[in-house]
């Protein structure tokens, strides 16, 4: 289960609007105890993909809009500031925009690197350009072979 406050909710949206019609990504800040991640803040990050990684035109016209890319160093720095408030990175956020907030197989493989287990949460929000959508959790199991669905309590 994660626990996720108001507040963590509609930063949540909101960046997903923001970003709207490309993808967005953040880290979640919080703790993990008896098995239950507790969300209590949000880190913005950018999506590094198409300022990063060269594309050709064709493959630039979807980069941001169907993949997210989290830059190794943008986590270090977040992971760092977080420990230095006795916290822990406990999940990342990123939206789908105009599509349903289920993972991809893209996700699935680029989730492995971040981690796989009970206690990291994977967020996705779905985005339309009205409005944010659903908001679900998952997190990898079986040695990251599938996501399965987390519940999503208040906080
Ligand atoms: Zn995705």
């Amino acid at each position: 289960m994660v626990e996720l406050s108001a507040a963590v909710r509609a930063a949540i949206a909101r960046h997903a609007r923001d970003e709207y019609p490309n993808e967005c990504v953040g880290l979640l800040v919080g703790q993990v105890a008896d098995g239950i991640v507790s969300a209590e803040d949000v880190i913005v990050l950018a999506n590094r993909w198409t300022a990063d990684v060269p594309l050709s035109a064709a493959e630039h016209q979807h980069s941001r809009r169907d993949r997210f890319m989290l830059d190794p160093r943008d986590y270090l720095r977040a992971d760092r500031a977080a420990r230095a408030r006795g916290r822990d990175i406990v999940g990342v956020y990123h939206s789908h925009p105009d599509h349903p907030a289920e993972p991809s197989e893209r996700d699935r493989v680029g989730a492995q690197g971040v981690g796989a287990s009970a206690s990291f949460a994977f967020l996705i929000q779905s985005v339309s350009a009205d409005d944010a959508g659903a908001l679900r959790a998952w997190m990898l199991a079986d040695d990251g072979a599938r996501f399965v669905e987390m519940a999503i309590a208040p906080r």
